[in-house]
């Protein structure tokens, strides 16, 4: 009997790039947890990892433990998340400076949720960066840096029309975005939909598709609503009746993460962030099954 068609996935493996983005932890059991799940998530090598960076620089002497820390204790390259939230330019700049003495290069470049939270009204900072295209030309002015900027394949919430929020896409681009990395989606089809609405209205940068396992249905479907990412019938039905049931939920979370990324690598697309919520499992079981294996010290992926 032939192999099934997707586990011979595992030899385009190395033709795949994979980046994985955490959060700055709250407490030393949460910060114990992202260090476990940074050293297992290691040695598959990651272009870069991202740290998010909370509403109002709220997280910002934690994002900035944690990128020093990633930086001095592990192998990756991180790239620290800025935002516009309640904050002077000057004072973004002077993060930015920080973030530059301590040796980092890569940034995603945000403008970030209003401070009253998701869904209401956005009001930049008088002496503020209005949005990202404004952060993404500070950037550009302080240094040479690997620019990464937020996209919506279903478009965000904020926006009236695709028009629109492909226009401000195309604004981070020319003042120096070189990817754009996409809010989480389930429906791989508005993912390719939305590609070509950027590549039709010139913007040709890669449009890394961001992917989330799924480690709680229930807290997902309550975020997705928020975030304006549509949760299909045909998911919610996947994990109909696994509430209390967290080992059969997991195994669910991982096919159903592998399947949308190999269904991705039939697309065409060899690039993903994967928005690991601090926890490796499931992440490292997806790459595992798309051949992103851990390297030997000669730098050979090991045999799939
Ligand atoms: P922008 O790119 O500036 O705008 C996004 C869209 O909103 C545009 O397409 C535009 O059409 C529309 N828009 C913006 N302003 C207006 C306006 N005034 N009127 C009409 N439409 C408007 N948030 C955090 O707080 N910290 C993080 O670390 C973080 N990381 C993220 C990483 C990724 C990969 C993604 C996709 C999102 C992340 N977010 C983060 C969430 C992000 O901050 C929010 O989605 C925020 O609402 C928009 O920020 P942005 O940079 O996408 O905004």
């Amino acid at each position: 009997m032939n192999a099934p068609r997707l586990s011979r996935r595992s030899d385009i493996g190395a033709k795949l790039h994979v980046s994985f983005e955490f959060f700055p932890p709250k407490t030393d059991e949460m910060e114990a947890r992202l260090w476990d799940t940074v050293q297992r998530l290691e040695p598959l090598s990651p272009e870069f990892v991202s740290v998010t960076y909370g509403a109002g620089g709220s997280t910002r002497e934690r994002t900035e433990r944690t990128v020093r820390r990633i930086l001095t204790e592990s192998s990756l390259i991180p790239a620290a998340h800025l935002t516009c939230v309640d904050a002077t330019s000057a004072e973004v700049d002077k993060v930015i400076g920080e973030f530059a003495d301590m040796g980092v290069r890569r940034f995603v470049a945000l403008r970030g949720d209003p401070a009253a939270g998701v869904g209401e009204r956005y009001h930049p900072h008088q002496g503020g960066y209005a949005n990202a295209a404004a952060l993404v030309a500070a950037l550009k002015k302080a240094g040479e840096f690997d620019i990464s900027v937020s996209a919506y394949p279903e478009k965000h919430p904020e926006s009236p029309d695709f028009a629109t929020d492909i226009e401000m896409l195309k604004r981070k681009v020319d003042n120096g975005a070189t990817r754009a990395i996409t809010q989480f989606f389930f429906d791989n089809d508005l993912y390719e939909r939305y590609v070509e609405r950027v590549r039709r209205a010139g913007i040709y940068i890669p449009i890394v598709p961001g992917i989330l396992p799924i480690h709680n249905f229930g807290q997902v479907a309550n975020f997705s609503a928020r975030c304006g990412a549509h949760v299909p019938a045909w998911l919610a039905e996947r994990f109909d009746g696994l509430q209390g049931d967290p080992q059969t939920h997991a195994l669910v979370a991982s096919a159903v993460a592998a399947e949308q990324v190999m269904d991705l690598i039939e697309r065409g697309v060899s690039d993903f962030h994967f928005y690991t919520m601090n926890r490796a499992d499931l992440v490292f079981a997806v790459c595992h099954m798309i051949g992103i294996r851990a390297a030997h010290s000669d730098g050979a992926i090991a045999a799939a």
